[in-house]
């Protein structure tokens, strides 16, 4: 490049400053609505009185059409909070690396026990990282915002007039 084109380009660079601006900028400081169908990662929530709710009844492992569920159910026991005999679950494991985000698992299951999360999805280091084990589910349950959808409203919303029963939830999303 000679010397005159260097020139002429620190001209042009030079007139571009003073141009008007033709892009927007982006809403940085303003954190904009997550969609209401976003969701990602899995979580397994404690019931209105205070117990873990799965029952251990294997319904979304033999569902998951990626078979990546293993449910060890536990012997019926008593609810210290209820004092009632129901099932426990003794171990759970959901391997994230082969989950279709289906949510058949959350459709089926009796309990409410297992919901989305209305996250992003996570990215992992390290295979193990998505490999979700009862401890790290519990956990999610105090991590994110739980989707709207668990088993009942989803079950309700296949039943006629189905988005209402699910309380209008479904109807900007599923
Ligand atoms: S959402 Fe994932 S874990 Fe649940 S049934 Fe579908 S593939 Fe299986
Ligand atoms: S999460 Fe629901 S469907 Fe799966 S084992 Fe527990 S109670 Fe059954």
């Amino acid at each position: 490049m000679s010397l005159s084109d260097s020139f002429a380009a620190f001209g042009i660079g030079f007139r571009n400053l003073f141009r008007p601006k033709v892009t927007a900028p982006l809403p940085w400081k303003e954190r904009r609505p997550r969609a209401e169908r976003y969701r990602a990662t899995f979580a397994l929530v404690h019931d209105a009185h205070g117990d873990e709710a799965c029952i251990g009844c294997k319904m979304c492992e033999k569902i998951c059409p990626s078979q990546i569920i293993v449910v060890t159910g536990g012997p019926k026991a008593e609810s210290p909070n209820t004092g009632k005999k129901r099932g426990w679950c003794a171990d759970f494991t959901l391997d994230l690396n082969a989950c279709i985000a289906c949510e058949l698992c959350v459709q089926v299951c009796p309990a409410d026990a297992i919901v989305m999360l209305r996250v992003q999805e996570q990215p992992g280091f390290d295979r193990n990282e998505l490999l979700l084990t009862m401890e790290k589910l519990y956990a999610n349950e105090k991590l994110a915002e739980a989707s709207w959808a668990d088993g009942s409203k989803l079950i309700a919303m296949q039943e006629p007039g189905g988005a209402t029963a699910a309380g209008g939830a479904g109807e900007g999303g599923a």
